[in-house]
Formats: structure tokens, C-alpha cells, sequence
């Protein structure tokens, strides 16, 4: 395991300083940053990207023995990797992607008994329609995982060690219980330094990523988001979307003018469960009409191969929900083969263009019979035409 830590080479080699210590006070005024061993440091520019932490669920028991988060902690995650592989039943709380993925991991070890609670009707409603997520959770239940869907989390149940979870009503018994439930902007720091936080708890920013101190840029899962389409903040943390703001910010930092600006967070999701991708971005239907979108709805589904009789052929089925005004593309959702996890950002890309349904209609693509769909039901553009014959 140790050998995928993301080596610290390629920082070196691009003659970047690195210092290993904690930040322990931020002065603004003084510019100046103190760390716990090292010798503070001025600095002209300053960017935080201090991350996030998993957030916990207010429930009695939380802090019992047995009850683990997923930090992002290698130490931690090698213990919780031995506990797993010595429990008998474990109880995933949260069923979004790190929950669904948790889930699909665990079910491989053998005699252990996996249970994935999720409050809402559906694990992963936050980015997919419901028919999406069905094929997940179809997934997981052939892999042996019991699925609760709208459960009512009660109380964690044993003396000082877990013994079972109470949600609905029923005991669920649990050696070890996992909780899965999201993220919060490591926005402490910076508050305490007196920068202004923004909604979802993270660190108010511009567009040019400048907090409330113009000197101090902050980027990542510490930021607060807003959302591309919408314009609302949004608390969506990826990797993605902390790399981007990093490049922009980067760009930045010696100008004075023709500065790039972030437009906004457009999150791109991608997944694979038991050998289905599944890769999501932009608004889903629930959602683009709760943000008042008139929307119209498009399906395909097609073969990844051509002709479709080729070996190890999957289908990929395509949903496209358009603007019914404006025929722009607002989201869509992925699932098939590895390649949808590609094709999404075709998707992305498209909506960061504002592309409407007759864009997408006559998109120029490679085809091969070994590797894609028939450029006759190309997917993205075979989910337009029912836009494109109401247009016409
Ligand atoms: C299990 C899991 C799976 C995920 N999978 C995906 C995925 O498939 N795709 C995707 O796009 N995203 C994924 N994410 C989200 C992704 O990891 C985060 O969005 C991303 O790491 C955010 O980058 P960041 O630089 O903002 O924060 P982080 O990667 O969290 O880095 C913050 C760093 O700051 C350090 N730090 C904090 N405070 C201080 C301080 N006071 N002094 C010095 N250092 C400090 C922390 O130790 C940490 O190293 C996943 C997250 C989890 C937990």
C-alpha cells in the first residue's frame, strides 16, 4: 500500500520548498504564517488549501469504540483497514460515493456482513436520478450488501464498543460502524485568522479565488463553491474542482490585469461499482426543477461496440436533461462501460460552453467498431433528437 503515496519527487524537481508542520496562526496584517517546529514565514501571496474534514452525525453513540470516519489520514485508514478485516458485520452510514465505494470494497471480504443506511430514497440521489441509482444499488444487493434506503438514524447502540445500530426502528448488530455522511471546509484556520467565511462553512473567495484579505487566495475542499448553472454555493468538494481552482489561481498570481476568472464549479462525478461506470455532472432532473428549470428530458442507449454482437459489449445509456427554453444542456448522467467515465467530460465541457442541444446534435467524434458506439447512435448525440425533431 505504501508504495501509492503520492510521491513528493515531482515538487522537488520543480524546485518547489517543502515544508512538513502544522500552520498554527495566520497574521494578515503581518503577513506572516508560524508553524508548529518551523521558523515563521512572510509571504507577499498566500493560498490556503487546507481541505476538509469528514463530518460527523449528532446522534448518541457516535463516540463509541468501533465507530470509524474516512479521513484522509494514511495511518488512521491502515488501522481501519485491520479493524474491517477482523469485524463481522459492519454498518456504512451515508450513501454517497465514498459509502457506495466502501461498500462494494468491504463485500469482497469474505463472512463479513455489509450494511449501507442512506436517508434519502435512493444512495447517490445527491447526483443521480433515481433509475441511476438503482443500477448501483442492484450492484451492491448481487455483492451481498443490504441496502437501507430512508433510514432514520437513531442511536449507536453497546457499552464503551459498538454492538448494533438503531435506525427505523431496528437494531442492526455492528462491530464497527462507518460513517460516511460527507465533508466540512477546514475553514478554522482562516476564520481564526479573521478571514470572512461564506456559506457551507467555507472560506468566502471571489472570482479571482481572493478572500476576504486580497492577498490570501484559497482554493479546494476549503472554499466556499458556487455552482456554474445555478450561481448558488454550492458544496460540492472534488479533486477536480480543487485542481482547477489551483490552476487559476497559479495563473494569477503575477498579474495585474487580464486576470482568469473561476465562473463557477461545475462538478463531475464518476464511479465504478462491481465493473459499472457511472459518471454524472451538472443538474439532475429533481434538481433543475427545483432551481425552476422548465426541462426537457432525453434518453439513448446504445452498444460500446459496433456491431453490438462483439464480445464483452455493454450498453451505455445516456440521459440528457436540456433547458426547454434556451435547448441548452443543464446535466447528464453516464452508465456503461469504462468509456462513460471519459464521455462525461465531453458533457462538462459542453455545458461550461453553454452548449445547446443542437451543439451536441452535430458533435464531430471518433468512432471504431472495437471501441465506440456506431457513429450512426453515437449516445450524446442520439439523446438530442427528440430536442432537435420538437425544434424542427
Ligand atoms: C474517500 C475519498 C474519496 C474521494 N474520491 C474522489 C474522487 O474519486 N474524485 C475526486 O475528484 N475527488 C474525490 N475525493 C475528494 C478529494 O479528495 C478532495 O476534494 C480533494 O482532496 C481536495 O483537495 P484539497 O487540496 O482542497 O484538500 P486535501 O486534499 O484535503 O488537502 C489538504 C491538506 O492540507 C493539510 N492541512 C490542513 N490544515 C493544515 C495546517 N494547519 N497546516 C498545514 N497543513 C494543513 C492537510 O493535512 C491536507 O494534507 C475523495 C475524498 C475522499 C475522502
Amino acid at each position: 500500500v505504501e508504495k501509492n503515496i503520492m510521491p513528493d519527487k515531482p515538487l522537488e524537481m520543480n524546485k518547489i520548498d517543502l515544508l512538513i508542520d502544522k500552520a498554527i496562526k495566520i497574521e494578515p496584517k503581518a503577513k506572516k504564517v508560524s508553524f508548529e517546529k518551523n521558523q515563521a514565514l512572510n509571504y507577499e501571496k498566500l493560498i490556503l488549501a487546507l481541505g476538509s474534514e469528514p463530518a460527523l452525525i449528532p446522534i448518541k453513540g457516535v463516540d463509541k469504540k468501533g465507530v470509524w470516519l474516512i479521513k484522509k489520514d494514511f495511518e488512521y485508514l491502515k488501522a481501519l483497514r485491520k479493524a474491517a478485516l477482523k469485524a463481522k458485520n459492519i454498518v456504512i452510514i451515508g450513501g454517497g460515493f465514498i459509502g457506495v465505494e466502501l461498500a462494494e470494497e468491504l463485500s469482497a471480504i469474505k463472512g463479513l456482513s455489509v450494511s449501507l443506511a442512506e436517508k434519502l430514497d435512493h444512495c447517490l440521489t445527491a447526483t443521480f436520478d433515481p433509475e441511476f441509482a438503482e443500477e448501483v444499488e442492484n450492484k451492491l444487493k448481487k455483492k451481498g450488501v443490504q441496502i437501507q434506503t430512508r433510514a432514520r438514524m437513531e442511536e449507536i447502540l453497546g457499552e464503551k464498543e459498538v454492538k448494533a445500530v438503531k435506525l427505523n426502528n431496528q437494531e442492526i448488530p455492528a462491530d464497527l460502524v462507518i460513517l460516511a455522511i460527507g465533508a466540512k471546509p477546514n475553514s478554522n484556520p482562516a476564520q481564526k485568522a479573521g478571514l470572512k467565511l461564506g456559506e457551507c462553512q467555507g472560506v468566502e473567495v471571489n472570482e479571482y479565488l481572493e478572500t476576504s484579505e486580497k492577498d490570501i487566495l484559497a482554493i479546494g475542499d476549503c472554499a466556499r463553491t458556487q455552482c456554474l448553472l445555478t450561481k448558488e454555493f454550492t458544496p460540492a468538494m472534488l479533486a477536480s474542482t480543487a485542481c482547477h481552482e489551483a490552476r487559476i489561481a497559479v495563473a494569477n498570481l503575477n498579474k495585474k490585469e487580464n486576470l482568469i476568472k473561476n465562473t463557477g464549479t461545475l462538478a463531475v462525478f464518476s464511479t465504478s461499482v462491481d465493473g459499472l461506470v457511472m459518471a454524472t455532472t451538472g443538474l439532475g432532473e429533481q434538481a433543475a426543477k427545483e432551481k425552476g428549470f422548465e426541462i426537457v428530458i432525453e434518453e439513448s442507449g446504445a452498444p460500446n461496440h459496433h456491431p453490438g454482437s462483439l464480445p464483452d459489449t455493454q450498453t451505455i445509456k445516456t440521459r440528457l436533461i436540456f433547458d426547454q427554453t434556451s435547448d441548452r444542456l443543464l446535466g447528464g448522467q453516464l452508465s456503461g462501460p469504462e468509456s462513460v467515465s471519459e464521455m462525461i467530460n465531453i458533457l462538462a465541457l459542453a455545458i461550461q460552453k453553454k452548449a445547446t442541444a443542437h451543439d451536441l446534435g452535430t458533435l464531430q467524434v471518433a468512432t471504431h467498431p472495437l471501441l465506440t458506439a456506431a457513429p450512426t447512435v453515437y449516445p450524446l448525440i442520439s439523446a438530442t433528437q427528440g430536442v432537435l425533431e420538437r425544434i424542427r
